[in-house]
């Protein structure tokens, strides 16, 4: 049985449009029941958000499929500290999550800093946060992600906010999300899949793509978000297949390729050209 983890924004959406096809593979999916979950880095929406934010675009899934970067995080804490304290510079989507792990939020002595994303950042904040980490409190991001883009064009992400706080304290911060093999195997547990049978699908090289190659997962890169083509080449890692978008991709067609190929999914990864995909399919 093949699953799929498949990251969000660039695969299934670019701002408020939905990229065409994408409504018809999730349908394939649900349809045929194949396991999936939609993967995403970022931490402001709760999961019942996002499922929202995916009803209007004219996807419809359950809250079940969506796992976010802080819903990983808040799990991951709660396991290292159970029923630990949090400081947290970030959004509803994280408060949530935490809280849901049986965290409570602080604003003195925390077990730990967790960073997110999100609007609400101030220089108080930051100036809390670093007299905190300097105290001792753990530093930790739900991802590391320097950008996000907009609809208007970029704004700061999740990483660029812990880059000051890491530079402010000299302490290392540790993150969660995608390419984290915390999140990945986190999702793939969720799914009950092994790493041989799950496909990740995503538009971003340094999270969805390296986060599936270090997990041995079958990887797909899209077109459709921020990468290009000529990209690819001073990667040291390469996607299975690459293809223009979604739309592309057909489940039947996948699981045909990718089981012929299943006798060792390393040996052409490891050391191989990062310019052509090694399952030929459709060139974008
Ligand atoms: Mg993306």
């Amino acid at each position: 049985m093949f699953g799929y983890l498949i990251d969000m924004d660039g695969v299934i959406y670019r701002g408020q449009e939905l990229i065409p096809g994408a409504d018809r593979f999730i349908r394939e999916l649900c349809e045929h029941k194949v396991p999936f979950l939609f993967l995403t880095n970022n931490s402001q929406r709760t999961r019942r958000d996002v499922a929202t934010r995916l009803e209007r675009l004219g996807i419809s899934v359950e809250e079940e499929h969506i796992f976010t970067c802080a819903m990983a995080t808040a799990r991951f804490l709660a396991r290292q500290k159970p029923n630990g304290t949090a400081f947290v510079i970030g959004e509803g989507g994280l408060l949530t999550a935490l809280h849901t792990n049986g965290y409570s939020i602080v604003d003195k002595d925390p077990d730990y800093v967790v960073v997110g994303e999100g609007r609400t950042l101030n220089f108080e904040m930051v100036e809390t946060a670093v007299g905190m980490i300097l105290a001792g409190a753990k530093l930790v991001a739900t991802n590391m992600d320097p950008n996000c883009p907009t609809q208007s064009g970029t704004r700061p992400g999740c990483g660029a906010i812990v880059a000051m706080l890491e530079a402010a304290t000299g302490v290392k911060a540790f993150s969660v999300g995608k390419p984290s093999p915390v999140m990945l195997r986190a999702a793939l547990n969720d799914l009950n899949l092994v790493a041989d049978e799950t496909i990740m699908i995503g538009d971003t090289m340094e999270t969805d793509i390296l986060g599936g190659v270090q997990l041995g997962l079958r990887t797909i890169l899209v077109l459709s978000g921020g990468t290009h083509r000529e990209d690819l080449p001073r990667y040291t890692y390469c996607p299975d297949i690459v293809v223009a978008s979604i739309n592309d991709l057909n489940h039947f067609q996948l699981v045909r390729e990718f089981a012929e190929s299943s006798t060792d999914p390393f040996s052409n990864r490891i050391g191989g050209s990062t310019t052509d995909s090694r399952v030929g399919f459709v060139s974008a």
